[in-house]
């Protein structure tokens, strides 16, 4: 579970007694709400899963003492690139900027990463590469990205199980739109995925979307 929770009445009421008289079985939790073990077994069990609660064997239940906020920390720096990742689009290095441009529009894109003959990432062109591009005098069609892209070693990269927070930090760090998600082939790195602020932003929404 990712994100914080709205707690109701009787969950607050159950923080409560256990800030107070913890740790505290769950049956004497229930006997001081006048309510069976077993009705507040869901309740107990979310706060235990939200981290407001731990639970010891034949202790009972004890408050962690964390607040929402650090919760919603902690959960944040759980979120993984792979599972917000998107489909990267690449192009081969030589590409003209005329067609770099037309895959842009193509695949609906605002960043290409260019590969070698191998599959190994060399450079990285975005919108503003091929608008500088266009103001100059060159002939678009017989312009090579690799003259334009952002050059490796310059390229901010990351993995798959980095977390998510890392990589948007360094999207506004470094004033980037996107990073290739890149996984170590031979000597170089292959592009399996990428992050984009557009990624982050749903991260964002599906943890303020979730119930609970
Ligand atoms: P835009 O051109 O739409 O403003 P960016 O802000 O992503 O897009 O690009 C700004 C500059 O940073 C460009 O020159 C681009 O080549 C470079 N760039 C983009 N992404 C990366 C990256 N992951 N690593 C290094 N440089 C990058």
């Amino acid at each position: 579970m990712v994100g914080t929770i709205e707690l109701n009445s009787r969950q607050q009421k159950i923080l409560n007694i256990v800030k107070e008289y913890g740790p505290i079985t769950g049956e004497s939790i229930a006997e001081k709400l006048n309510l069976t073990r077993a009705t507040l077994r869901p309740d107990l069990s979310i706060l235990t899963m939200a981290g407001f609660l731990d639970a010891r064997p034949r202790v009972g239940y004890f408050y962690t003492g964390k607040t929402g906020n650090q919760l919603l920390r902690e959960n944040l720096r759980k979120l993984k690139v792979k599972d917000f990742q998107s489909i990267p689009v690449v192009v081969t290095s030589g590409v003209s900027a005329y067609d770099a441009i037309v895959t842009m529009f193509l695949e609906d894109v605002g960043t290409l990463f260019v590969v070698d003959e191998d599959g190994l990432l060399i450079g990285v062109i975005s919108r503003k590469d091929l608008l500088r591009a266009s103001i100059g005098k060159q002939e678009l069609a017989t312009l090579p990205v690799d003259i334009i892209m952002t050059r490796m070693p310059n390229i901010t990269m990351c993995k798959k199980d980095d977390p998510l927070l890392d990589v948007a930090e360094k999207l506004i760090e470094r004033q980037i739109d996107a990073i290739p998600v890149v996984k170590e082939k031979g000597a170089g790195f292959e592009v399996i995925g990428r992050i984009t602020k557009t990624n982050v932003t749903e991260a964002l929404v599906s943890i303020g979307r979730e119930d609970g």
